[in-house]
């Protein structure tokens, strides 16, 4: 497949086998020609095909979530960030009060929703490279009973924090408040069982670790949960309640589905089954992220994060102070080589962040870090060490 705008002048570089870049981002990100394969067909709505491949998909998800017993799988239509809003909207009523744990942008997003759509809220914050603190939750549960919801994510993709979400879920449990996971960047990879971990609703999207295409999200909810959900939604279109009623009754999503979204993600879930499922998925990220980081430290680089909070999602770098080094230019540069990666979203320390994810392994993860390696020497960088703090 001809791409106009795949890299034309380095005809030595290895690019995906549909001649793309390969993504080291957290999403959109590599899929496999199959499941970018698996939306050459049109379906109607009502189609009885149609309608069991989306049965198949959200029995499958609350299986990866271990709820199958307890669970529910409510499908949306968009990227990742309508079906948090839908959660929110949906599962905190309207005099509800949330707790959000912030430690990235992700949840200074959360909160901002929470004050788009009126819910009353407040935030316990740490900073991008500091976990969400448990015995600070234990504290502020106790001291305001007015508190209805918890608010946490997963994998804090800003810095590719891992929060101790287990830790968070008992101490909400205990004090018998509903907790809410925006698990976006890690499910599918890192672990998050519901017979294990008591949780109200987790959102995630097709195209982070299920290695699926962008433009549907889903929520796993608590059926019991879920049934007192009725009426609280301040939209339409983002009422899990109402979404979840709706295709209960014939099957059929309530506005037009993303159908080839839903092609290629039924395939991207039948390899991630064929893969092991968390196990297999997870452990190939922490293999090409293990590569990475001890690759990069080889060449000079600072992680920002130590090995112990850091998740196998996306890894951030401290930008080297050598003036030499141009971030632009290196970007450029890893993207004529074939690899895409991402700028930081930090406040704390100037960074860029290199993904784990996708699919992608230890060739495509050896190949980014051969560019890394010759670009800089091109770039005539000295040295990749962050400025002094
Ligand atoms: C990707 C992501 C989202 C959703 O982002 P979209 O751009 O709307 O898909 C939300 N939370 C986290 C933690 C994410 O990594």
């Amino acid at each position: 497949m001809n791409k106009p705008d795949s890299p034309p002048d380095n005809p030595g570089v290895s690019l995906s086998p549909t001649g793309d870049p390969w993504l080291l981002t957290p999403g959109p990100l590599t899929t496999s020609p199959e499941v970018k394969q698996a939306a050459l067909h049109d379906y109607g709505s009502r189609d009885s095909h149609f309608i069991a491949v989306n049965r198949r998909i959200r029995e499958a998800l609350v299986e990866i979530a271990g709820g199958r017993d307890s669970h529910v799988c409510i499908p949306l239509q968009g990227s990742g960030t309508f079906v948090v809003e839908a959660m929110l909207g949906s599962f905190v009523p309207r005099d509800g009060k949330v707790l959000v744990l912030v430690n990235g942008a992700y949840g200074t997003r959360i909160v901002k929703i929470c004050r788009v759509m009126g819910r009353d809220f407040v935030t316990q914050e740490a900073p991008e490279d500091v976990p969400n603190d448990p015995e600070a939750l234990e504290r502020t549960l106790a001291g305001d009973p007015e508190i209805t919801h918890v608010v946490a994510v997963h994998c804090e993709t800003t810095s590719g924090i891992l929060n101790p979400i287990e830790d968070i879920a008992r101490i909400t449990a205990r004090h018998g408040r509903g907790f809410l996971i925006d698990a976006m960047s890690a499910f599918g990879a890192v672990p998050l069982d519901a017979r294990e971990v008591p949780f109200d609703a987790v959102v995630a999207s097709s195209n982070k670790c299920l290695e699926g295409t962008p433009g549907v999200g889903f929520c796993i909810a608590r059926s019991e949960a879920l049934a007192k959900t009725e009426g609280n939604s301040h939209s339409l279109s983002l009422d899990l309640y109402d979404q979840y009623m709706s295709m209960e009754r014939n099957g059929q999503w309530r506005f037009t589905p993303p159908v080839q979204t839903i092609l290629t993600f039924d395939r991207a879930l039948q390899e991630f089954a064929a893969e092991g499922g968390v196990e297999g998925r997870g452990g190939r990220y922490r293999k090409n992220c293990r590569i990475l980081v001890d690759g990069m430290r080889r060449l000079g680089f600072q992680t920002l994060l130590p090995d112990e909070l850091q998740a196998p999602i996306i890894v951030t770098f401290h930008m080297p102070a050598d003036p030499r080094f141009q971030f632009e230019a290196f970007y450029d540069g890893l993207r004529r080589r074939g690899y895409v990666i991402y700028p930081g979203k930090l406040t704390v320390a100037e960074s860029f962040r290199i993904g784990c994810i996708g699919r992608l392994g230890e060739e495509e993860m050896r190949g980014a870090l051969g560019a890394v390696e010759d670009l800089l020497s091109d770039m005539e960088v000295e040295s990749c060490a962050p400025a002094a703090a």
